[in-house]
Parts: C-alpha cells; structure tokens; sequence
C-alpha cells in the first residue's frame, strides 16, 4: 500500500514565505525554473498556452521566495513575492509589565 503520509504533511513552518506569479501566456515551459527550484514548487502545466507551450504553475505553499526561478528565468515572466515572516506573539501580563520595569529601575539586584 502507498505511504500517503509525507504527502498529507502540513506544510513546514518557515520564517519567510514566497508567492510566485508567472505570465503563463510569456512562458515557453523551458523548465529552467524547475530546475532552479529546490523546493519542486513548480511544475509543468498539462494544458498548453496561447503560444502552443506548456507552461509553469506554482506550488506558493511550498515557496520560500528564494527568488532563483525570478533570476533564471530567460523571459522574466516569473514574480516573486515574498510575505512578511510571522511574527511571535508578544506575552504581555502585568507581571511581565512590573519585572521590566522593575529591571529598569534597579537594574543590578
Ligand atoms: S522563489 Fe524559490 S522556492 Fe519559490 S518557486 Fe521560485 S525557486 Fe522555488
Ligand atoms: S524559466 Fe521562464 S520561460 Fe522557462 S519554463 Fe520557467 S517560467 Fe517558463
């Protein structure tokens, strides 16, 4: 039986994220990108565009915005965006509140 688990993984925790937009009516499904990728977040369309190519679709779940399918690209038709990281929450309690202030004041105890 086919091991589906790693498939069904959430996808991993990263600091920075990346959006990719491709102009898939400029891309002539020369797969430089897909090689550039080391996260195989691109993949060959089945479908063909308006030039008669097949053409790239990206994964943005799996992106990491590194921005190598961008500079490889011969066409330039690849965007990169990348998203802002996420941030960890701040824990403010009037506990908290009082040891910094308090570390402030007196600062060697
Ligand atoms: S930005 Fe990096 S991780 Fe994202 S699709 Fe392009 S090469 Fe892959
Ligand atoms: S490198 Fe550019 S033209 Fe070539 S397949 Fe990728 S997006 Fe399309």
């Amino acid at each position: 039986m086919e091991d589906n688990s790693k498939k069904n993984a959430p996808a991993r925790e990263r600091k920075v994220k990346g959006k990719v937009e491709i102009d898939i009516q400029k891309c002539k499904g020369c797969e430089l990108c897909t090689a550039a990728c080391k996260e195989q977040a691109l993949t060959l369309s089945e479908t063909i565009n308006i030039k008669g190519y097949r053409y790239i679709i990206a994964n943005n779940d799996a992106c990491t915005g590194c921005v190598n399918c961008a500079l490889v690209c011969p066409d330039a038709v690849i965007t990169v965006y990348r998203t802002h990281p996420v941030k960890k929450p701040v824990d403010i309690t009037p506990e908290n509140i009082r040891e910094q202030l308090q570390s402030i004041v007196s600062p060697s105890k």
